[in-house]
């Protein structure tokens, strides 16, 4: 499947200070388009970036069905380009495409339209240690409508832009037990818009408290750690990597899923259990909690230097080149550059 490209015909790479790259600042040349019409993705194109035109009555924008993907493709080290991890990317997708009753992609229409389009914007993949092209596919309900209702129109775009992952200072988190980010049974496994929606407010209290993040618990008894902000949540106890089962509630990270593969193979031993704040209470109470940290595709790990727990904050020791989140996170930057064997098979190669 050759996917049409119309080219820019006047680039904006030159506008990117290499040296300086944040996250976000910097979108790509181009961008991918289908539309879904009659039951069927049609006209996929890549084309040159554009903004789009959308009915007020756009029925993503009234009743939600927007969801999206966050993936990368990264600049190995003998210069070729690997999209890391896209069949994990796209089963996660069809979850969530399935949960927000909206129309599947298959696995071959998906992973064509992004190496094609990172094929397209090649020059974007930067080079520099820690640097990828952040990949956001998304899908949302165009049809213009009123009426609560299942959509039968849909757009799939994806676009990308060169970030670097700058290094994070420990956060502050504030375990939370007000505010629940996701119930079971709701849409918290999946990648959808709302999600994001609802999580800014409590965000924006642990803020004005001196937080820069929430570590959300469980929606039933308040008790449970789920996830820290947008990423998933390890900690390192008693020498053991322990991260929160996936629930139901708990997005089912990529990064999450590579580390845990990553200490396996390192021998690491790995607990994917509940954990309450009561155990990371009595924890930190017998010193035997040496790390917390968030993981996710943007920053891949993010260290916590400190956990609010109720009235009372609690710091984790000072973290080192030693520390276990940032040998897991080494090792994974090592298979993705094409500089330690890729045994499980994440890496495609352009
Ligand atoms: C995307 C996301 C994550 C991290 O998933 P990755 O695939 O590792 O990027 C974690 N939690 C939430 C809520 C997310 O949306």
């Amino acid at each position: 499947m050759t996917i049409p490209v119309t080219k820019i015909t006047n680039s904006r790479i030159k506008e990117v200070d290499w040296d300086h790259l944040t996250f976000g600042d910097h979108i790509a040349d181009h961008m991918f388009s289908s539309e879904y019409l009659n039951g069927e993705w049609k006209n996929p194109a890549i084309v040159p970036f554009h903004n789009l035109t959308l009915s007020p009555a756009t029925l993503a924008l009234h009743y939600g069905q927007s969801v999206f993907e966050g993936m990368k493709a990264f600049r190995m080290k003998d210069g070729r380009i690997n999209v890391f991890r896209i069949k994990k990317h796209h089963d996660r997708l069809t979850n969530t495409l399935e949960r927000m009753a909206m129309p599947p992609i298959s696995y071959d229409f998906f992973a064509e339209s992004v190496k094609q389009l990172v094929a397209a914007d090649k020059d974007w993949v930067p080079n520099a240690a820690g640097t990828s092209l952040y990949i956001r596919p998304f899908i949302f309900a165009n049809e213009a409508r009123f009426g609560v209702k299942v959509a039968e129109e849909y757009l799939y775009l994806i676009f990308t832009g060169p970030v670097a992952t700058v290094f994070m200072q420990p956060i502050k988190v504030k375990v939370e037990r007000t505010y629940v980010r996701a119930a079971k049974g709701g849409t918290g496994f999946a990648k959808c818009a709302g999600n994001y929606g609802g999580a800014f407010y409590p965000t924006r209290l642990a803020k004005a408290k001196g937080y820069d993040q929430v570590l959300w618990t469980d929606a039933k008894e308040n008790e449970y750690i789920e996830e820290s902000g947008m990423m998933n949540v390890m900690f390192v106890i008693d020498g053991k990597l322990i991260t929160p089962a996936l629930s139901g509630s708990i997005l089912d990270g990529i990064t999450r899923s590579s580390l845990i593969a990553i200490a396996k193979d390192m021998n690491l031993p790995v607990e994917e259990r509940p954990i309450s704040v009561t155990e990371l209470r009595s924890a930190f109470e017998k010193k035997i909690i040496s790390e917390a940290f968030g993981a996710g595709t943007a920053a891949v790990v993010a260290p916590i230097g400190t956990i609010g727990i109720d009235k009372t904050d609690y710091d984790l020791p000072a973290y080192n080149d030693n520390s276990i989140m940032f040998r897991l996170r080494n090792k994974l930057e090592l298979i993705r550059s094409g500089q330690a064997d890729d045994v499980h098979g994440w890496n495609t190669i352009l």
